[in-house]
């Protein structure tokens, strides 16, 4: 019986976001297994404040330093202990009073807090895929110096994740990420010329965070996740492939070296890879709707269009090229989305300033750790510099 586990204490970074107030909602439906220990947000003061309220964690961390006055006011009168600022991120990452950080923040802000997490040897259910995007090799080395095991929360890495339990000595042949194809599958350069952020906001299948939405849309996210594929299951560049499904009902496959294909499918809902990495190696009984395959219904896969959706070309040459390029694509991808956001530059122009950007901060081969910080911060700003953001 699920409920005779001992406690986990789980540490929620983003608990405000898409992924955090899912992860929070696994947590109020299975109040026996988990504990809310820590909740962190960047701006949201107002559900911050919410969530400790009814979860009672032992920290807070509130991101924005202006905010803090008033979270401290509004939990004055409970045990919650409230910090504030970026390196308070860091600080409580590092504390012993949790078991498992729940990495849902977005971004390269994401980075340091997990990094010190796993440098403490806590197991991590890793949704902020910019992490090892940023600085895979690193974080991945970290986790197998301090043993911290990393557990996916993106729907295709736990797809894949869930498919390799019991394979430990069978290798990969190559691991198939479906893609839904976002709000614009089919369409040519023509259409997303004109495309408005509000149009790019609406994705098919998932309801999530505007970031990945758009990364959605522009098929940038298949493409992070090709990276984040690679360091998790420790792949060469050619054994990561994308095919288009769009139902989104296989959420990934692998193949192995007979030629066996195993695929992990289910309605997509965010809540099963959440509280299957929370409560690995244990499955949690639930009442989520279930897919059924006897109504009517059609499975359809294609090849994603690179012509059109160019972002997914320039992250497989990151992939392939390795060094600090996957952190260039990210950092000139954020600022893009940023602008895309703000209505500052249009659809395609976010690939053209992608490529600018790769293209013109300097290569590393094997950066340390400090390097992947300069370049993320050169590509931020010889990106921003181009469109005068
Ligand atoms: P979101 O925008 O909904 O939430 C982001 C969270 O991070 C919020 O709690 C916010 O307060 C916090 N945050 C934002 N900027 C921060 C900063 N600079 N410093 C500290 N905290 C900050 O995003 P989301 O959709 O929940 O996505 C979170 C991560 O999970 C992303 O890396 C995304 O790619 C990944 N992911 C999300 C989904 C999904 O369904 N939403 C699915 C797979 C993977
Ligand atoms: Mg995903």
């Amino acid at each position: 019986m699920s409920n005779q586990l001992p406690q986990k204490r789980i540490a929620l970074f983003g608990s405000t976001g898409s992924i955090g107030t899912q992860a929070l909602d696994v947590i109020r439906a299975n109040p026996g297994l988990f504990t809310a220990e820590v909740l962190t947000a960047q701006s949201n003061d107002e559900l911050l404040i919410k969530q400790a309220i009814e979860f009672s964690p032992n920290i807070v961390v509130i991101g924005d330093e202006k905010k803090y006055t008033k979270v401290k006011a509004a939990l004055q009168h409970t045990h919650v202990k409230v910090f504030a600022g970026e390196q308070a991120l860091e600080d409580v990452a590092a504390l012993d009073c949790y078991d498992m950080m729940l990495a849902g923040i977005v971004g390269f802000a994401g980075l340091k807090p997990t990094l010190k997490a796993v440098e403490s040897g806590k197991a991590i259910g890793l949704a902020n895929k910019e992490t090892l995007v940023v600085a895979g090799d690193i974080v991945m080395r970290k986790a197998v110096e301090n043993r911290a095991p990393i557990i996916p929360v993106d729907s295709e890495h736990s797809a894949i994740f869930q498919c390799l339990v019991g394979e430990t000595r069978n290798p990969i042949e190559k691991v198939i990420l479906t893609a839904s194809g976002g709000p614009f599958l089919g369409k040519k350069p023509n259409f997303l010329v004109n495309v408005k952020r509000d149009h790019a906001l609406q994705h098919p299948n998932w309801s999530m965070g505007a970031k990945i939405t758009i990364d959605s849309a522009t098929l940038m996210n298949k493409g992070l996740e090709m990276i984040e594929a690679k360091w998790l299951f420790n792949l060469k560049a050619e054994q990561v492939q994308v095919v288009v499904h769009p139902q989104s009902i296989i959420h990934s496959m692998v193949q192995f070296e007979d030629g066996s294909i195993k695929a992990q499918m289910g309605l997509p809902d965010m809540k099963l890879p959440i509280q299957y990495a929370m409560a690995f190696p244990q499955r949690i009984k639930n009442k989520f709707p279930r897919y059924d395959f006897r109504k009517p219904g059609q499975l359809n896969f294609e090849e994603p269009d690179t012509k059109t959706f160019r972002n997914l070309l320039l992250a497989t040459d990151a992939l392939f090229k390795g060094g600090n390029m996957p952190c260039i694509l990210n950092a000139a991808n954020e600022i893009a989305v940023f602008a895309f956001l703000r209505n500052r530059i249009g659809f395609l122009d976010m690939t053209d300033l992608i490529e600018k950007t790769m293209q013109n901060i300097p290569f590393i081969e094997k950066p340390t750790l400090e390097e992947y910080f300069e370049s993320d911060a050169e590509a931020r700003n010889f990106a921003a510099s181009l469109i005068k953001l």
